[in-house]
């Protein structure tokens, strides 16, 4: 999505929701690469942000749901996090309560793999992992693809081998 559209959608959905302290209410944008969005609470203000790369590779709906979860934390406030208030709110406010960007969305998944500096294969069910850091485990090979681990216990065919991505 276009993100000074996205930037005019966040702004847009802080004004239809937000009915009370709108002053305090704004828009940031989020450079780092492991949110995809974020409510930050600052001395009583609200600022609600958007990872850029993220919202460049995202779908409009997908963003609009980002942005609407956001809202959403700042609506309960900063000691919910994503209780059952929290997901009321998000269900008032029309989105399935998911913690932040499930797995699923294709846009994340991008990101992940954009930002990664080692990728690995499953050779069980072909899933690509991806880190940013070569760790011990990783050299040692003691890192395994977890939904496969999990279903047919730790073996070499789910043993991931990391190479520079
Ligand atoms: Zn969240
Ligand atoms: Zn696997």
């Amino acid at each position: 999505m276009n993100p000074l559209e996205a930037q005019h959608l966040a702004i847009e959905l802080i004004d239809e929701h937000v009915t009370t302290d709108r002053p305090k209410w704004s828009f940031s944008w989020l450079t780092g690469v492991s949110q995809l969005g974020r409510c930050n609470y600052v001395h009583g203000y609200i600022v609600i942000q958007l990872n850029h790369r993220y919202t460049m590779l995202a779908e409009e709906k997908e963003v609009r749901d980002t942005i609407i979860h956001e809202i959403a934390h700042g609506l309960v406030g900063s000691g919910h996090g994503h209780d059952y208030v929290w997901k009321m709110k998000c269900r008032q406010l029309g989105i399935r309560p998911m913690r932040c960007a499930s797995h699923e969305d294709k846009a994340a998944v991008e990101l992940r793999a954009e930002s990664a500096n080692y990728v690995a294969e499953c050779a069980t069910c072909h899933k690509k992992h991806y880190a940013m850091k070569y760790t011990k485990n990783m050299r040692f090979g003691r890192v395994h693809c977890s939904p496969c681990a999990r279903r047919y216990g730790f073996n070499d065919n789910n043993k991931l081998t990391y190479n520079r991505a």
